[in-house]
């Protein structure tokens, strides 16, 4: 594996290993309060500097770091696949190709996202004629805290438009994977930003919990329980707190669905980084009359399937789980299925490697009594049900606390569309899944358990700014007509045009 920069600035570390192989790659330290006081005075300190840079020149320091990206593109995809055991696919695809494309994306769109806007006066007699703005101003020390799955996209991506829009960034990873995202501190050092602007604080659960209380802005991705504990902590502190959490993503197949295109994207997207995907599909719904076709494309398509250790490109197509917790709850998920009566069409077992697998695993016969149709499974697992109709399968998509993405498929799109439009979730595609991940400009957040806000889109990067109204008077009176001292005739004069603007015409 290719070498990183792990400096030793604290007595406790934790290991990192490498989840397809079990062995131990280095071990990186475990920051404590006091290390993460000094980073957040750094980062204070680099602050005004960073934004007095402005968007032009931030914006610079991101493009050379998406050359950056590109010239080490091997580097990084080796750092990525060797501390999560997924396969060089799913590491070139969705860690270094999403990142490689946001750092162009934010350093181009920050500055019209983050326009000054005009807010027209006109409409409101009191400030008729002022010259009224909103700006987006940075927040100061935006927190992010990321888990292991996409060690890059969802720890450094969502630092990306916060630097952007003139922030320092305290990146908390994963204690799991942090190699990429100390990679990342680097790659950006290399790139001339500034020093104390971009840090990287490794460490646990502990560390994340204690940078809570002293930065000013936390961008969360992980879990529905932890997400829980850092909206009680930023509460706490009184800062702005945005969640990207769990989900668990319903796939609905219409009867007339091109049904090999549906079969092909079921297996992909319920086993692409062996299911250890937000945005998974974790459970499908097909109609009566196509069920059994569906399900024979799926076991044909999900039997091919090469699981092993990761190696060079096209080596294999389902790599290794990052997090070995994750395996007990695949097999408890599928034997409380198997349990209550569900089969097993393939796979259904833990593999006796060296590293943390699980094969491959097409259920059916299943119902929504079972843990694999109602928890979020984050393994390379498909559970299959079949539906009378549409409707049955919008009420059980929508009988899920999760509400982050679904996905629809029809040759009939407008129906698709409508149909789209009563599940339950931030996102849903229709014959399509997980793409909308890579559409920069296409918000991106969770509905009921599965988050507070978005990433992406314009509010992608508002969500780092705050704003700050300013209201200009030019050309005035020496005393305006609702200034003191209050005379009948004035009184008379502004109720009288109140009503001349508000209550005028016939109202149903
Ligand atoms: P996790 O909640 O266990 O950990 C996430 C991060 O939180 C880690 O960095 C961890 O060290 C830190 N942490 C733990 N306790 C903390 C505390 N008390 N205060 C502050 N930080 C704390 O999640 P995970 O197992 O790393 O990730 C898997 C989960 O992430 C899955 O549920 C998955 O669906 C979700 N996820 C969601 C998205 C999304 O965009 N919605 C994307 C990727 C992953």
């Amino acid at each position: 594996m290719a070498s990183i920069t792990t400096e030793a600035k604290s007595a406790a570390t934790i290991g990192v290993e490498n989840p397809a192989t079990g062995e131990l790659i280095t071990t990186v330290p475990l920051l404590g309060a006091e290390e993460l006081r000094q980073m957040v005075t750094r980062a204070r300190k680099a602050q005004p500097g960073w934004e007095s840079l402005g968007f032009e020149n931030r914006g610079r320091v991101l493009r050379r770091a998406q050359k950056w990206m590109a010239e080490h593109s091997e580097r990084v995809i080796d750092v990525v696949c060797s501390e999560s055991g997924k396969t060089y696919e799913d590491a070139q695809i969705a860690d270094y190709g999403y990142t490689v494309a946001a750092l162009g994306f934010w350093a181009k769109h920050a500055p019209r996202y983050l326009a000054d806007e005009h807010v027209p006066s006109w409409n409101n007699p009191i400030v008729a004629g002022k010259r009224m703005v909103i700006r987006y101003a940075p927040i100061g020390v935006v927190g992010v805290i990321g888990p292991w799955n996409y060690p890059i996209t969802n720890c450094f991506g969502d630092c990306i438009p916060a630097l952007a829009a003139g922030n320092s960034v305290i990146l908390k990873p994963s204690q799991i994977t942090p190699l990429s995202s100390l990679l990342m501190e680097e790659m950006l050092r290399d790139c001339g930003i500034p020093e104390g602007v971009f840090q990287v604080a490794t460490g646990d659960g502990s560390t994340g919990s204690e940078m809570i209380g002293q930065v000013d802005c936390i961008m969360f991705t992980g879990s529905e329980v932890t997400g829980k504990k850092v909206l009680q902590a930023a509460a706490e502190a009184m800062i702005p707190c945005y969640l990207e959490l769990g989900g668990k993503d319903p796939m609905i197949v219409c009867a007339d669905a091109d049904l090999d295109r549906a079969a092909n994207a079921a297996a992909f997207y319920s086993m692409n980084n062996s299911g250890q995907v937000c945005i998974s599909v974790e459970r499908c719904y097909v109609e009566a009359p196509v069920y059994d076709t569906f399900v024979q494309k799926v076991v044909e398509n999900v039997s091919k399937l090469r699981q092993g250790r990761p190696g060079r490109a096209g080596s294999v197509d389902v790599g290794a789980l990052t997090f070995p917790p994750q395996l007990e709850t695949i097999e408890e998920h599928v034997s409380d299925a198997v349990d209550k009566g569900a089969k097993v069409l393939v796979g259904g077992h833990r593999r006796q490697d060296s590293g943390y697998f699980y094969e491959p695993t097409v259920l059916v016969d299943v119902d929504h009594s079972m843990k694999i149709m109602r928890e979020e499974t984050f393994g390379p697992t498909l559970p299959i049900m079949k539906v009378a109709d549409t409707e049955e399968a919008v009420r059980l998509a929508n009988d899920s606390p999760f509400g982050l993405q679904a996905s629809v498929w029809t040759r009939d799109t407008e129906r698709g569309e409508q149909l789209a439009r009563r599940v339950e979730a931030g996102v849903v595609c229709v014959n399509d899944a997980q793409v909308n991940y890579s559409a920069l400009n296409l918000p991106m957040g969770g509905w009921k358990t599965s988050g507070i806000g978005a990433r992406h889109g314009a509010n992608g990067i508002r969500k780092y700014t705050k704003t700050q109204s300013l209201l200009v008077t030019r050309l005035a009176p020496k005393r305006d007509l609702h200034m003191f001292p209050y005379s009948r005739l004035r009184t008379r004069a502004l109720g009288g045009l109140f009503k001349f603007l508000y209550g005028r015409g016939k109202r149903d």
